[in-house]
């Protein structure tokens, strides 16, 4: 009997595939580390130990059937692995890319707790999926028989791109409204390119696009229609339109000039990347070029902007959190990350005010000490009275997290209900919000989350419009086409 490729996770070290170092990569906006060779891949997968029960699978939010593509790896059935990988997501090789996977399906594998360290999961499922799409496996969308309904989605980031794919699988007419000039949201404008390369993202639009999927861009609901008037056009409709809220600071000298928004800045330099015209980039106001610049906040966004900041040239980069690195919300991986490119943190520290009168010059923080465990169970930070500190900054980017913006309000509709965090209510079952064919999925229901639960939301929600469209689909219809 030939030799079984798996179980190979005593004798065969965990590798990821090797990052570039810290210097080189600093200078430019690509990821961060090549995919892996297919040696290499093979090697890599053959170290899963094929559990019974899979926890990898289980806290993966998608469920995917990690142990099977694992071994359809190591056997060299490459295109096999692609076909399964690819059948309970629509964009696995992001997933790859950016998931935490430290705190999903790695952080959960079975060798890890032995000791001997995870499977290399994430970087496998996005060598996969890369594979296809350079050999040409990535078949076009499979459109469904047409069945003279069509679905409106507001919102073109990942979770209204996974229903979008989906319903157009059912044979429904989709249209993608989305305010930005280019789809794919967060994908595109929040996540730098360093971790998420944007070819990767637009190949996945195009391949939507060439399935008849409707892209409507720039346009804003609120602005360019009401949802009412949206829901008269087409059978249902989605609601996928994110968090964009940031959460304020309320500290004296906050208005100053020099003090940005995460995303304002963010974006700046996805755009500026995509070759785009970006006036606040060129004249210095989102540009950290030879700066002192101090991030405010612990969480994903945090650690994208101050690797931003490096990118760019900052004189210094310092990242302020009132935690410490223990109890931070980003991934501790991407620290690492942050860290070996010249950033530095400055733990258990608080912005108290911020100096200049007409541009921002300086930061004065509070020093932090952890005091007994709020609600969330997680130790509550409190003023250290015996510190404080004193930094310059000519860039102070704010990257406290992100709410709901006011959705009834903004979309003319006073019925449609939300919760006390102002994300929209929907029914646990059916993920139908309080308007009758109004469904609801990603950020804007769960509150700032994941692209993989984005995803996982796409997938359920488009189920559910199916189900309740098919139910009406003789019944005359009010709606009409545009
Ligand atoms: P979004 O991606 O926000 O897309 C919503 C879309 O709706 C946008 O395109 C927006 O333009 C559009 N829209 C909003 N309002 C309107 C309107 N009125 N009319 C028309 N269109 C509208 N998650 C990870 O898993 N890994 C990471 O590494 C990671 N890094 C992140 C880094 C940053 C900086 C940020 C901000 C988030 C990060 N996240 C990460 C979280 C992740 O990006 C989100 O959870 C995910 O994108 C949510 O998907 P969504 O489809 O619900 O919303
Ligand atoms: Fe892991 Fe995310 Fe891929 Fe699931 S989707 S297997 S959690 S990297
Ligand atoms: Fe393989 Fe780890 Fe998943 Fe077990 S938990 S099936 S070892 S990847």
């Amino acid at each position: 009997m030939a030799d079984d490729p798996m179980l190979k996770f005593v004798g065969r070290p965990q590798a990821y595939p090797a990052k570039r170092p810290a210097q080189l990569r600093a200078e430019d906006f690509r990821e961060i580390a090549e995919r892996y060779a297919v040696p290499d891949a093979e090697s890599q997968a053959g170290r899963c130990s094929q559990c019974g029960v899979p926890y990898c699978s289980v806290h993966c939010p998608l469920h995917n059937h990690i142990p099977d593509w694992l071994r359809l790896t190591a056997e060299g059935r490459l295109q096999e692995a692609y076909q399964l990988s690819n059948s309970t997501s629509t964009m696995p090789e992001i997933c790859g890319r950016i998931c935490p996977q430290d705190r999903l399906c790695e952080g959960n594998c079975v060798i890890e707790f032995s000791g001997h360290g995870a499977v290399t999961i994430g970087s496998v499922e996005k060598f996969i999926t890369d594979t296809a799409w350079a050999e040409g496996w990535v078949e076009p969308v499979q459109v469904g028989r047409d069945r003279g309904q069509s679905v409106g989605i507001i919102g073109a980031g990942p979770a209204g791109l996974a229903a979008a794919e989906y319903l157009r699988g059912y044979g429904y007419e989709v249209h993608v409204y989305d305010r930005y000039d280019r789809s794919g949201g967060l994908l595109t404008y929040g996540i730098p390119g360093f971790k998420l390369e944007k070819d990767v993202v637009m190949r996945r639009v195009d391949r939507l696009e060439q399935a008849g999927i409707v892209f409507h861009r720039n346009f804003e609901v609120g602005r360019d229609a009401t949802l009412g008037e949206l829901r008269q056009r087409h059978d249902s409709i989605l609601v996928a339109t994110g968090v964009y809220k940031a959460r304020a600071i309320k500290a004296p000298g906050v208005g100053a000039k020099g003090v940005v928004d995460a995303l304002d800045y963010l974006t700046a330099s996805n755009r500026k990347n995509f070759g785009d015209a970006v006036p606040a980039y060129d004249d210095g106001s989102l540009n950290a070029l030879g700066k002192h610049v101090v991030v405010v906040g612990g969480g994903d966004t945090a650690m994208d902007c101050v690797r931003t900041a490096i990118r760019q040239g900052a004189a210094s980069v310092k990242c302020l959190y009132r935690r410490d690195r223990a109890n931070m919300p980003g991934s501790q991986r991407e620290v690492a990350n942050a860290e070996e490119e010249g950033v530095e943190f400055v733990w258990l520290s608080a912005p108290e005010a911020f100096d200049g009168t007409e541009q921002v010059t300086g930061v004065r923080a509070s020093k932090m000490r952890l005091g007994a465990p709020d609600a969330s169970g997680r130790r509550a930070p409190e003023v250290d009275p015996g510190g404080a500190l004193q930094m310059p900054a000519d860039l102070v980017i704010k990257a406290l997290g992100f709410e709901p913006e006011d959705l009834p309000k903004l979309f003319g509709a006073e019925e449609l209900g939300v919760t006390r965090w102002g994300t929209l209510r929907t029914d646990g079952k059916t993920m139908m919000t309080s308007m009758d064919g109004v469904f609801a999925a990603g950020d804007i229901v769960r509150g700032a989350s994941l692209v993989v639960w984005a995803i996982r939301d796409g997938r359920d929600v488009a189920a559910h419009m199916h189900t309740w469209m098919k139910a009406r689909a003789k019944a005359p219809i009010s709606a009409k086409r545009e």
